[in-house]
């Protein structure tokens, strides 16, 4: 298996790549803020801690985040990429983080807890995803106790329906040393909140970070004999077995559910796409991955239904697509019975479900604004951390 993280002499190339713009483009496209050409640039004069610490600033889950991070941020921003190819922007911050983390903690890589003054007001996140973590770090950061709700027994949320190969889970824990050493955050596993708004009165604020519900339908015929992703993820083995695996999504998720059956033993593998290959939500790098992995990718395919054999596999039926300016339309004549599959898995976007906010009741993450990427959670769960605090401070400064 190809490691996650750069070597030290990709690491040191991607460095002398960056041309240390004025105008640092990717800063700007950057959702939680942080700024490549200054982390580059410390890590340029050999700064390594220091480089870590900037990120840490602004992404409290900056570990996570480089390994995980899709290139249409900071990379398509990159004016390397209108020379030769961007800066792979994510991957030297993942390298980076991993070199800080080994060095062990130091007074800055800790949150900067200490000068702040614990405020009177205690706050409930609910979910501890990306989200939710991001939160509770910006709160905590800001002096408020923080009680972190969690429904099942790790944090994480969607992040552990990552296979290992693409997040090993040395990042998250490494963010989660950082994110708890603002102090403050009493973390409670196993704890679902059945009643928000009961649970909203013990509080000053609640941020409700839960995640997407399992849905996103295909509404075809046939469809309850496909795994959502969320099912098929959370207890992968339950479905581990050699023969063949559908898999209809083309984005990271889907991704992982493809190398997932293959870790498991499929012994084929393939993506099932409405749209072209430059339309799927991965990476180049992902795609390849999955191409060099033996996954088989069918793009321009709609699938319509799903038929149960006599010998209990399972056949996809399928009809050709076309996209013209923008819209997606089915050819005529081109229907398909793909059959033989032991398991096809949904890797779509599930539907988020409408909740009351309020000024002190506020969404984050993928809950509000359906399924996003983790920088993009990242950012949601602090600036629903900033609007909490704002409120807070207004009314313990009203009269
Ligand atoms: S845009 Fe690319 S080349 Fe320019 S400073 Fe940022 S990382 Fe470096």
């Amino acid at each position: 298996m190809t490691s996650v993280y750069l070597n030290p002499a990709q690491f040191k190339a991607e460095l002398e790549r960056c041309l240390n713009c004025p105008t640092q483009p990717c800063f700007k496209a950057c959702p939680t803020a942080c700024n490549p050409a200054s982390f580059i640039q410390l890590a340029k004069i050999g700064r390594l801690r220091a480089a870590a610490n900037d990120l840490r600033q602004t992404n409290p889950m900056a570990h996570v985040c480089g390994l995980l991070c899709p290139e249409r941020f900071c990379m398509q921003a990159c004016t390397r990429g209108r020379i030769d190819f961007p800066i792979h922007i994510p991957a030297v911050q993942a390298y980076l983080m991993r070199a800080a983390e080994k060095e062990g903690p130091s007074a800055e890589s800790s949150c900067p807890e200490s000068s702040v003054p614990t405020q009177g007001s205690a706050v409930a996140v609910i979910g501890a995803g990306p989200a939710g973590l991001s939160a509770a770090c910006r709160l905590a950061q800001n002096g408020y106790p923080v009680t972190l709700f969690e429904q099942s027994d790790r944090i994480g949320g969607a992040l552990n329906m990552i296979p290992a190969e693409r997040l090993p889970c040395n990042a998250l824990a490494a963010d989660w040393n950082f994110i708890q050493s603002a102090g403050r955050i009493t973390l409670r596993l196993n704890t679902p909140v059945p009643d928000i708004q009961k649970t909203a009165a013990d509080f000053a604020g609640v941020i409700v970070a839960t995640g997407l519900p399992i849905g996103g339908m295909l509404n075809i015929p046939g469809e309850t004999d496909i795994l959502p992703y969320q099912t098929y993820l959370t207890n992968p083995e339950t479905y581990a077995g050699g023969g063949n695996v559908a898999v209809i999504g083309g984005g990271n998720v889907a991704a992982d559910c493809a190398l997932t059956a293959l870790q498991n033993g499929a012994t084929h593998v393939e993506l099932f796409v409405r749209r072209g290959l430059k339309h799927m939500r991965m990476s180049a790098r992902e795609r390849n991955t999955l191409i060099e992995r033996g996954v088989e990718i069918t793009t321009l395919t709609r699938p319509t239904g799903v038929v149960r054999q006599a010998d209990g596999l399972l056949t996809l039926e399928t009809i050709k697509t076309r996209l013209t300016e923008g819209k997606l339309t089915d050819i005529p004549g081109t229907r398909l019975n793909c059959p033989d599959w032991r398991v096809i898995i949904k890797a779509i976007g599930s539907v988020k479900t409408r909740f009351p906010e309020s000024a002190t009741l506020i969404e984050a993450g993928d809950c509000k604004s359906g399924s996003s990427t983790v920088v993009e959670a990242v950012a949601s769960g602090k600036a629903a951390a900033d609007k909490l605090i704002q409120t807070l401070k207004e009314k313990t400064s009203s009269p």
